[in-house]
C-alpha cells in the first residue's frame, strides 16, 4: 500500500497546541513520502474517552488544514481484533494471569533489588491457585512475560531495534517497561496491545509522536516481533513546552486549539507559529 503515516489521539480531552504540532508533522511526514495520512481514534479506556472530545478534535484538524484517508479507525470498535492478537500471544505461552491490585505491584516493584528501575517483573501463579482464584470470579489483567517473550525469540531479543530517524538505530529495551499489561482488567485490552495491531493492520510505515512515547517503542518493538508485524519507521520529536517550562497537557486550557482559535489565532498563523 506504499507509504503512510499516522496520527492516533485519545479523545480524553481537548487537542491542545503541542497535538497540532504532533498531528502536522505526522501529516507532512505522509506528504514527502507521497503516502497516506491514517487519523486512529484511540478510545479503548472508554471510561475516560468522550464522543465530544473526538468531534472537537475531527473539527480541530480540520481546521488546521489536514484531511484523513476513510473511514476513521475507533479502537472501540474493532476489540475482536485485539482479543485475536492476544489470544495468539496466549497460545504461544508469552502472556500470564495477573490478579495483583495496583498497589500489590507498586509494592514488588519497591522490593526489588535496587538498580532495576521502575519496571514490574512477574511469573504467572501455580495452576491450582490461578483456578482457585479464577473459580472464585477474581478479576484478572494479562502481562506479557519478558522472560517468556525472550526464550521464544532467543538471541533475536537482544537485537531488537527500530530506526529513529532523530536518534538512528535504537536498540529496543522492553526490560525499561517490564511485564505490561496487555489487557487490563477492566477492559479487556490496553494500550501497547491495540496500537501495535492497529499500526499492522493499517500498514503504518513512518509514526511520527512525541518524545513520551519514546520507551513505549522498545515494548511495541518486542510486540512486532512476536505477531510477526513489520517495524515502521519512528520519529520521536520532542515535545512542546508551555510558558512555564513544562511540557503541555491537557489540562493547559488556554492552549487547546479551540481557545486559540477563539482568541482569533488563524490556521496559518498557528502553522506557521509551529514551523509548518
Ligand atoms: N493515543 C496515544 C496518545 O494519545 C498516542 C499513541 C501513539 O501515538 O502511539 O497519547
Amino acid at each position: 500500500m506504499g507509504p503512510a503515516t499516522r496520527f492516533a489521539p485519545s479523545p480524553t480531552g481537548l487537542l491542545h497546541r503541542g497535538h497540532g504540532f504532533s498531528a502536522l508533522s505526522a501529516y507532512q511526514r505522509a506528504k514527502e513520502l507521497g503516502g497516506r495520512f491514517v487519523l486512529r481514534i484511540e478510545d479503548i479506556d472508554q471510561t475516560r474517552c468522550r464522543p465530544a472530545f473526538t468531534d472537537a478534535l475531527l473539527d480541530d484538524l480540520a481546521w488546521l488544514g489536514l484531511s484523513w484517508e476513510q473511514p476513521v479507525r475507533i479502537q472501540s470498535q474493532h476489540m475482536a481484533d485485539y482479543h485475536g492478537a492476544l489470544g495468539r500471544l496466549r497460545d504461544l505461552g508469552l502472556v500470564y494471569r495477573c490478579f495483583k491490585t495496583r498497589k500489590e505491584v507498586a509494592d514488588d516493584i519497591g522490593r526489588a533489588p535496587h538498580g532495576l528501575g521502575l519496571a514490574y517483573r512477574g511469573a504467572p501463579l501455580a495452576a491450582a491457585e490461578e483456578t482457585a482464584r479464577i473459580e472464585a470470579g477474581e478479576p484478572y489483567a494479562w502481562r506479557l512475560s519478558l522472560d517468556a517473550a525472550k526464550a521464544y525469540l532467543g538471541e533475536a531479543y537482544d537485537r531488537l531495534s527500530f530506526t529513529d530517524e532523530l536518534r538512528g538505530t535504537v536498540t529496543a529495551e522492553p526490560h525499561l517497561a517490564g511485564d505490561v499489561v496487555l489487557a487490563r482488567k477492566d477492559l479487556g485490552v490496553a494500550y501497547h496491545l491495540a496500537v501495535v495491531v492497529d499500526d499492522g493492520l493499517q500498514e503504518i510505515t513512518d509514526i511520527v509522536r512525541g518524545e513520551d512515547l519514546f520507551e513505549a517503542t522498545g515494548i511495541q518493538r518486542l510486540l512486532q516481533a512476536l505477531l510477526g508485524l513489520p517495524t515502521p519507521i519512528y520519529r520521536h520529536h520532542p515535545l512542546l513546552l508551555g510558558p512555564d517550562s513544562k511540557r503541555l497537557a491537557k489540562r493547559d486550557l488556554a492552549q487547546t486549539l479551540q481557545d486559540l482559535r477563539r482568541q482569533g489565532l488563524t490556521a496559518q498563523q498557528l502553522r506557521a507559529e509551529l514551523g509548518f
